[in-house]
């Protein structure tokens, strides 16, 4: 274990930056993901965010990804977690494991079925149907940082945007302590969120998602990935891409013009979706602190 593990006060500095990465099932996957790790490791990003996908075996590649973080670099690991197909006990134990090896950030979510964000969500028979529970579990284990999911395009199965910043809230007094949003395209959508949540009472940081986009699956997936459609302004903006490395520049430029609107407007920090690969998020991350 390194010195700078040490948690600060809060999780999320003022123009801090923080990447998110996912535990990948193949060696090959596996041996990306370092490389990319320690190369923004340089970079000393405020966290690194590991997440959890649907089932048992990416429950162990969670653990196992944050814990080696913890262990063999000096960034502060975030244990992402859902209460999809575990009972509480389950979430429990997974909660105690992670704090056992010294991972003691957690972001609390829900999960979407398994069938797909469009299907009807089911509970575990002995679980938890909100992520709000799953924060209050957390914070009576012992959880020191807590950040949940945020929705600047309203969540796709919410009734309303005002609702939504009524879950936020109920996040906050469950003991959350900062939030991070889903990918979104416009900066205006993360403005109304911000300050609307700040009408009603929000006070802990939510710290913008941004993915810069560096291939064409990704711009086809980024609806499915995010629930929201993308733009016919920005799809004609990737459109006019002549090849791949161009594709990649322009999203580079989209995230770096994106995060730099947001940081100028006060937003405490931005958070990456790296994919796994650090020559984009290392791009956007030294263009935002230029
Ligand atoms: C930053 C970020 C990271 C993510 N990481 C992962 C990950 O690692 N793995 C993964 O599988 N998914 C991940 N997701 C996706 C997330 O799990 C889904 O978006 C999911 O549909 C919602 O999760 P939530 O935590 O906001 O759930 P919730 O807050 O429980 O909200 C889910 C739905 O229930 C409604 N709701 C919430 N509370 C109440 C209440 N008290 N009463 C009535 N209705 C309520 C909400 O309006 C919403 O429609 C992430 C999302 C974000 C933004």
């Amino acid at each position: 274990m390194r010195a700078g593990n040490l948690l600060p006060m809060s999780l999320v500095s003022n123009r801090g930056i923080s990447f998110e990465f996912f535990p990948p099932s193949t060696d090959i996957g596996e041996s990306n993901l370092w490389q990319a790790i320690s190369e923004l490791e340089q970079l000393g990003p405020d966290f690194v965010s590991v997440t959890y996908g649907a089932g048992g075996s990416t429950r162990d590649r969670t653990l196992r990804v944050t814990q080696r973080i913890k262990e063999e670099t000096g960034l502060i690991p975030v244990a992402h977690l859902t209460c999809v197909g575990s009972s509480n006990e389950q979430l429990t134990e997974i909660i105690q494991t992670l704090l056992a090896a010294g991972v003691k950030s957690l972001m609390a979510l829900r999960g979407d079925p398994p069938a797909g964000i469009d299907a009807q969500w089911q509970a575990h028979p002995d679980g938890m149907t909100y992520a709000v529970q799953l924060v209050e579990l957390a914070a009576k284990c012992g959880m020191q940082h807590i950040g949940v999911a945020a929705f600047p395009d309203k969540h796709p199965q919410s009734p309303s945007f005002d609702f939504d910043i009524e879950v936020l809230q109920l996040k906050q007094q469950a003991g959350a302590s900062f939030a991070i949003t889903q990918l979104f395209f416009d900066a205006q959508s993360y403005l109304d969120l911000i300050s609307r949540a700040a009408q009603a009472g929000v006070t802990i940081p939510i710290r913008p998602g941004i993915m810069p986009l560096t291939d064409s699956k990704q711009i086809a997936k980024f609806s499915q990935l995010s629930g929201t459609p993308m733009p016919e302004s920005v799809k004609a903006y990737f459109n006019s891409a002549t090849d791949s490395a161009d594709i990649a520049q322009l999203g580079v430029d989209f995230a770096t013009k994106l995060g730099a609107e947001l940081l100028d407007a006060g937003a405490p920090g931005v958070h990456l979706y790296t994919m796994n690969k650090s020559t984009a998020a290392k791009q956007v991350f030294l263009n935002l602190k230029s």
